[in-house]
């Protein structure tokens, strides 16, 4: 770790003494925002753990949240090779954008060759990258809680809810499985993965740790 004078001299400031701060959802790894800091922002964040900008509009110091509420906890701070760039991890309260949208680069661009995939760097290669997409989709509406949806209402009602739903369908895929009926329990093992994700996104519990760790056990069994 650095000492604040090491951390100031490492960071390349530009001429009115910011630096972009790109900052990213350490669960979902969704990207949610870039704004300035400036070294007394820098400083309060790294003294506080919670994000600090330099808003240019305002001209202002500026507390993510302070006025909405949606703080920004950080988790992991970093800066590029050159410097010229911070990285910030944040457990994100609500939505980052103050348009409500859990991440302020929503506005899609259509790219000659793209392939068709969802918004943001969720979207792996692999055939289980539905996983990913889905915890990004799951962020999202834990964020934006969008009226009548489903995963909205179950954030709403809280962590005993989404237990007993957990709780609910790892009993249908037991029935399922007894029952040896493929169909049922390809329904409720679906049914069972997303509730888990939704309370993997409660927890703030990257679905990436679970990989990891099944990861670990994998080579440590071979
Ligand atoms: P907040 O920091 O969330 O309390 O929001 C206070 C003000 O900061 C808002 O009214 C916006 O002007 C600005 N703001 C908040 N979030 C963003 C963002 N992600 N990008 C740009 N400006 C923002
Ligand atoms: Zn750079
Ligand atoms: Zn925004
Ligand atoms: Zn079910």
């Amino acid at each position: 770790a650095l000492s604040g004078e090491q951390l100031n001299a490492a960071i390349k400031w530009d001429d009115k003494g910011l630096v972009p701060a790109i900052v990213q959802d350490a669960a979902s790894k969704e990207v949610l925002m870039m704004a300035y800091m400036n070294q007394e922002s820098l400083k309060l964040t790294v003294e506080s753990g919670e994000t600090w900008f330099w808003s240019r509009s305002r001209s202002e110091l500026w507390h993510k949240g302070a006025t909405s509420g949606h703080i920004q906890k950080v988790k992991a701070l970093k800066y590029d090779c050159d410097g010229d760039t911070l990285l910030v991890l944040v457990d994100q309260t609500g939505p980052a954008c103050h348009t409500g949208a859990y991440s302020c680069f929503s506005n899609n661009v259509e790219v000659k060759g793209q392939a068709l995939q969802p918004s943001g760097a969720a979207a792996g290669k692999d055939r289980f990258s539905i996983l990913s997409s889905l915890e990004g989709v799951i962020a999202k509406r834990d964020a934006e809680r969008p009226e009548g949806a489903y995963t909205t209402y179950l954030f709403e009602k809280g962590i005993d809810k989404i237990l007993k739903k957990v709780g609910e369908e790892t009993a249908e895929v037991i029935i399922a499985a007894k029952n040896r009926d493929n169909d049922e329990l390809r329904y409720e093992a679906s049914d069972l993965l997303f509730h888990l994700m939704v309370l993997l996104r409660e927890a703030k519990l990257p679905l990436d740790d679970l990989m990891q760790e099944l990861d670990r056990r994998h080579h440590s069994n071979k």
